[in-house]
């Protein structure tokens, strides 16, 4: 089971993942907000023509608060306010976000 050991950001812009198997994951900070897997967010997207291209404020695409949820995920909680979205372990590790 995927568990981070460490999560750190780098350059404002990177989650960087030490996992428990000593792997280690990159992710753009502005693409765990784009693909925000809450249920208001994932409506907003559902409502939007495939063309359409989100334009994010800075404090959207700034990350606040990172804290653990259980043993399987963690809550990301961003400048604006917004922190319904859960990003499972699973997906970070499968860089699915
Ligand atoms: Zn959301």
């Amino acid at each position: 089971m995927h568990s981070p050991k460490k999560i750190n950001v780098n350059d404002k812009r990177y989650l960087h993942i030490e996992w428990n198997d000593g792997s280690e994951s990159m992710l753009l900070i502005a693409n765990l907000r784009k693909s925000c897997p809450c249920a208001a967010c994932l409506t907003e997207k559902a409502n939007k023509p495939a063309t359409y291209i989100p334009l994010l404020s800075t404090a959207q695409l700034t990350l606040k608060d990172i804290k653990s949820v259980g043993t399987y995920a963690i809550q990301l909680t961003w400048q604006d306010g917004h922190d319904s979205g859960i990003y499972t372990y699973d997906k970070l590790k499968e860089g699915k976000y």
